[in-house]
């Protein structure tokens, strides 16, 4: 569905610079986070459409379609292909990065092997790959943490009316399907996260919940300092990244973590 040049010429006017990379750049596209692909029918939530540069949008196209394959992978049902468009959106990732699907799928054998050891019994008409979780490769690390990242900053501007600035901080534990399997269907992270007060918002597009393929949870301080985001797709993926808008705070506080737990961070600062 595309905006009419009036829709888009008042969207730049209420947002005319782009949330991406600080606030210095016109914003002259609109970024859709997360991508369009990822939903099935591409019935993506109202309101998740954001204004970016040229380089920050199209920049990252390549990464959209590993993001939108990773959150529509389903070990449990067929539900990512509801709309029939999973072998299109392979077939797209193939062309844009010919080694991925090979290195993402585990042989027949040790995709046997490893759903045997996880208790995942493929359903009818899917075979042990399609069913097994995917390995994980650096072209994926590589596009959840452009994607989260975005998604961080996205979500801010959303709930704060502010632009993310380049000198804040962003730091990102993220993880597959895998952990879904091995802890009956739940993120062990978000667990911990629990206590955090937050506001989780109903996802929608024309009055149908999309929870189900997207959902998430913001915290943020009094401040618009500091704030914790998760977010879950599907059963494809999630994450959970702490974000400071000053980068000191955060580097402070994740070595005071080191020093009361004894062991390294489990996040990566990816901003
Ligand atoms: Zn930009």
């Amino acid at each position: 569905m595309g905006m009419s040049r009036v829709r888009k010429n008042a969207f730049f006017s209420a947002h005319p610079v782009c949330i991406f990379c600080g606030g210095g750049e016109k914003a002259t596209t609109i970024e859709h986070c997360p991508p369009r692909a990822m939903f099935q029918f591409r019935d993506w939530p109202e309101g998740f459409e954001f204004p970016a540069c040229e380089s920050c949008n199209h920049g990252t196209a390549d990464h959209d379609l590993i993001i939108s394959l990773l959150g529509r992978t389903d070990p449990f049902t067929d539900s990512g292909n509801r709309d029939g468009r999973m072998s299109a959106l392979i077939t797209s990732v193939h062309q844009k990065h010919p080694e991925l699907i090979a290195k993402m799928m585990p042989s027949a054998v040790e995709a046997r092997a490893l759903n045997r050891r996880l208790g995942i019994a493929p359903p009818p008409g899917m075979t042990n790959q399609e069913a097994g979780p995917v390995r994980v490769t650096s072209e994926m690390h590589r596009a959840v943490e452009i994607f989260s990242g975005k998604l961080t900053k996205a979500i801010y501007y959303m709930q704060t009316k502010n632009v993310f600035p380049p000198e804040g901080r962003i730091a990102l534990k993220w993880f597959t399907n895998a952990e879904l399997i091995t802890n009956s269907g739940r993120y062990v992270v978000f667990d911990h996260l629990q206590q955090l007060d937050g506001l989780a918002p109903a996802l929608v597009r024309s009055k149908s919940l999309l929870n189900d393929q997207f959902e998430y949870k913001i915290s943020i301080s009094a401040g618009q300092d500091l704030l914790a985001l998760q977010a879950r797709f599907g059963h494809g993926f999630g994450f959970a990244v702490f974000a400071s808008t000053d980068g000191a705070r955060i580097d402070a506080s994740f070595e005071s973590i080191e020093q009361r737990t004894g062991k390294p961070n489990p996040f990566v600062m990816i901003q």
